[in-house]
């Protein structure tokens, strides 16, 4: 029988429903509930992230203010710009859009947002408290990803739950927050330096996917060739294939890899309208084959991603209701 999608477009329109009448709730009490998103110089694919936070934050009833600041601006002066945007009383919460220039040092600016106002939950602060159980916030992609596997397998406890990919935000807060004392599955994180992928994954009662291999494969091969370099096409097929997949598994499928829709005779990607590389989206498993074999499955596009602004939200609420 053919796997259950969870659907996560549904999923972020009933969360943002709930968020919507928390955000009234504190309206009505005269607390802000503001998220301010800061950007350093231009990028397309920031902008296009802002316009969506802006559209969503609005739709609930949160206001957002984008800060723009110059490409050239010092590392200094973003600092200070943050710190006194975190020090005001009417900002619930901080997002830094990425990417920043070179000469900003990423890290250093994040510290900047105190953990009370770390809405992308990526504060050192709010990360190690996912070790002892959550704080008020945590990282919104790994938060999406357990809201899906809940609503799929309210039970978790005793599970094989097997995690591939262990980056800070992504990974291994997934592969913490599958070990909560009260719900806790048996957890086997898997990366590139695993042995035979397959043996572990075959074994998974919960398969999280989240490595973004082929988007990683096919971005380096582009550098390769508009660096002049003899490059081989690489093997775009996804890393977890359908025969991967344990029979009644599920999988829930975090990565998102803009890869090409596809080639023609000569080898060539396909091209869209204006002539650019016709892209899709795939995530890290064959998903038409393991539909065949999973219980449940999270669709790329319409899974992770939605939740995922959802809990921005959802950061945003927790931190306008505890703000200072
Ligand atoms: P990173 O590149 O930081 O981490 C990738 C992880 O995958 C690493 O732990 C790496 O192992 C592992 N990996 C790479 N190759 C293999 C392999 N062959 N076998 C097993 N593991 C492998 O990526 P992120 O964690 O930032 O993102 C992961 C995916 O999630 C991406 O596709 C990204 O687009 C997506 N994402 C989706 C979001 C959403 O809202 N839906 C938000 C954020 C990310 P090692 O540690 O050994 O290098």
């Amino acid at each position: 029988m053919a796997a259950t999608i969870i659907d996560g477009k549904a999923a972020a329109k009933e969360i943002k429903q709930q968020l919507a009448a928390e955000a009234a709730e504190l309206r009505e009490a005269g607390r802000p509930v503001r998220l301010v998103a800061v950007q350093v110089g231009h990028d397309d694919a920031s902008e296009y992230y802002t316009k969506m936070q802006a559209r969503q934050a609005k739709a609930i009833g949160i206001d957002y203010q984008l800060v723009e600041l110059p490409a050239e601006i010092s590392q200094d002066e973003v600092v200070g710009q943050v710190l006194k945007l975190d020090a005001d009383s009417s900002v619930s919460g901080l997002i830094l859009q990425m990417p920043l220039p070179r000469h900003i040092n990423a890290a250093a600016v994040q510290l900047a947002i105190s953990p009370e106002k770390d809405v992308e939950g990526m504060h050192p602060e709010n990360l190690g408290r996912i070790l002892t159980g959550g704080g008020l916030v945590a990282p919104c992609t790994p938060m999406a990803a357990m809201e899906l596997l809940r609503r799929a397998c309210p039970e978790l406890s005793g599970k094989e739950a097997v995690v591939v990919g262990r980056s800070t935000i992504v990974g291994k807060p997934i592969a913490l927050m599958l070990q909560y004392m009260e719900n806790s599955a048996t957890v086997t994180v898997c990366h590139s330096r695993t042995k035979d992928l397959a043996s572990h994954t075959r074994r998974a009662e919960v398969l999280i996917a989240a490595t973004g291999l082929s988007q990683g494969r096919w971005t380096r091969y582009q550098q390769q060739r508009a660096a002049g370099k003899d490059a081989e096409r690489p093997d775009l097929s996804p890393l977890i294939s359908a025969d991967m997949v344990a029979e009644a598994a599920v999988v829930i499928d975090v990565a998102t890899n803009y890869i090409p829709a596809g080639f023609d005779e000569s080898g060539e990607p396909l091209k869209a309208d204006r002539g650019e590389v016709a892209l899709k989206s795939v995530g890290d498993v064959d998903f038409e084959g393991a539909m065949q074999r999973a219980s449940a499955i999270t669709p790329v596009p319409g899974g992770v991603g939605p939740v995922t602004v959802a809990m921005l939200l959802k950061n945003t609420i927790a931190c306008a209701k505890a703000g200072r």
